[in-house]
């Protein structure tokens, strides 16, 4: 969702003249679009700032000059109590709000230190400009469109709910309009995204409420779009209209990221989590019987307050019973102002760390397992872009994993059939199956096999 929000603030900077650099040295403006979902991702920050300061001094010494700003969930949960720490910094506001960039940019550039954390009652989304059609252009083949942000459901470990606010649904009008753009701009991968994009509960065009399958139909009838995709969903909110359009649409990938965070009851209980591991069992059956090329991701906390061998053994197991083609995993991190950060039966760092590297290890196995099994397997892949070796392109399987093939760059943007070759650690690798001979400036030749299956 950061991405999503740095580009929409790269576009208002856009529309007020700015250019993006690639280097804080010509910077006239940085803003750094921050995270507290851990401690290590907020502090982060600080050591960030301390870089910046040095370019500035340096575009000083030249007779230039830089303001720095932080923008997202750290500026939001600290305020300013990082002006404080960080006089460098001349703006800091929330994510909530940098629709105003226009406003905090003027008024930083006249000397304020801008701090800014309130959350406005206007519809950010509404607010924000459209696009240029450069910086359309410049999301490439799969874009993010975020349809929901802000949380109400108070797990006991998060801060979403207190940086990112209360949950809030795009109209739906607004979200096609913006696929639309997207698409007409060359986008064929659309990834909706949310805190809990699964409970988007939007206006919908006839006035009713819409939800985020029958967003999805609409969605899928947009031209251009040929794959979409939404993260990320709780659990509690998987209902039979959402894994029915997991059956029904053939653009909705098969592929899913459904945190379950433990496989402990008592654990998911202790977090707030407001299911049980049963639960989570009986969704995933519904959605391999609806498609069952359907392949899941999940993230783990490891280590929450009062954890034990026995609430970890029942998150191993848990790993074992579903097989996950893909998760993200982690220590538990003690947020200051949440519920869990004053818990006691706080679980030893050591004790975090074995247990981190344990399940890790399962899950790398099963992501090599579900690599491996797609070995020989032919299926489409979407190209996004040019390889790191000359005369490759690499798209996504539909299971988001990149593939490298070697074929003509022209194919970047479209969906192609290709065969696995071989599944490496981290990519696969395939040879073209569709014929391509149809490609300006393919001469037909031979740099790439083009075989047709019946
Ligand atoms: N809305 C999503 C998760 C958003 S946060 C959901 O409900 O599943 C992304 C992930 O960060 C979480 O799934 C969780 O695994 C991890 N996370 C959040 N807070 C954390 C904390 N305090 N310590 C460690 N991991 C945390
Ligand atoms: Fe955080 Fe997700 Fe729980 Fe909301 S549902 S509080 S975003 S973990």
């Amino acid at each position: 969702m950061n991405v999503y929000d740095s580009q929409r603030m790269s576009d208002t900077l856009g529309r007020l003249g700015y250019m993006p650099v690639d280097d804080p040295d010509k910077a006239d403006l940085v803003l750094l679009n921050t995270c507290h979902i851990r401690e290590k991702a907020a502090e982060k920050v600080y050591s960030e700032i301390g870089r910046l300061k040095q370019a500035r001094e340096r575009r000083r010494a030249v007779g230039a000059d830089m303001l720095i700003g932080v923008a997202g969930c750290v500026a939001q949960a600290e305020g300013e109590e990082i002006v404080t720490r960080a006089p460098a910094v001349d703006l800091v506001f929330g994510p909530q709000s940098y629709h105003r960039l226009p406003d905090f940019l003027a008024r930083a550039q006249a000397g304020e230190t801008v701090v800014e954390t309130d959350f406005p009652v206007e519809d950010k989304f509404a607010a924000l400009e459209a696009p240029s059609e450069r910086n359309v252009r410049a999301r490439g083949v799969s874009a993010f469109l975020t349809i929901q942000e802000g949380c109400d459901k108070f797990c006991t470990f998060c801060v979403v709910p207190y940086t990112r606010g209360a949950e809030f649904s795009r109209p739906a009008a607004e979200i096609v309009a913006e696929a639309r753009r997207l698409a007409d701009a060359g986008v064929r991968e659309l990834t909706l995204l949310g805190q809990n994009v699964n409970a988007y509960h939007g206006e919908g065009p006839d006035g009713g409420e819409w939800g985020l399958a029958r967003l999805l139909y609409e969605l899928a009838e947009v031209d251009g779009i040929a794959r979409l995709r939404y993260t990320t969903s709780h659990p509690r909110d998987m209902d039979d209209d959402l894994i029915a359009a997991h059956r029904d649409i053939s653009a909705l990938m098969p592929y899913l990221h459904l945190p379950v965070q433990s496989g402990s009851d008592r654990m998911l209980a202790m977090m707030n989590r407001r299911h049980d591991r049963g639960l989570y069992f009986d969704l995933v059956a519904r959605l391999r019987d609806a498609r069952p090329d359907i392949a899941l991701s999940s993230d783990f906390i490891v280590g929450f307050p009062g954890e034990t061998d026995a609430d970890f053994a029942e998150t191993m197991d848990l790993v074992r019973q579903v097989g996950f083609a893909q998760a993200f995993s982690f220590k538990y991190s003690a947020r200051p102002g949440t519920p869990a950060a004053t818990m006691d039966r706080r679980v030893p760092e050591a004790v975090q760390a074995g247990r981190l590297a344990e399940l890790q290890a399962l899950l790398r196995t099963q992501q090599a397992d579900f690599a491996a099994g797609l070995e020989g397997r032919t299926f489409d892949v979407l190209f996004e872009k040019v390889g790191r070796q000359p005369g490759q392109v690499v798209g996504r399987s539909p299971w988001l994993q990149p593939v490298i093939v070697d074929a003509p760059e022209a194919l970047i943007g479209s969906l192609e059939s290709v065969r696995i070759t071989k599944a490496g650690s981290n990519s696969l690798f395939a040879d073209l199956v569709s014929d391509v001979s149809r490609l300006p400036g393919h001469d037909g030749g031979s740099s790439y096999r083009a075989e047709s299956f019946a």
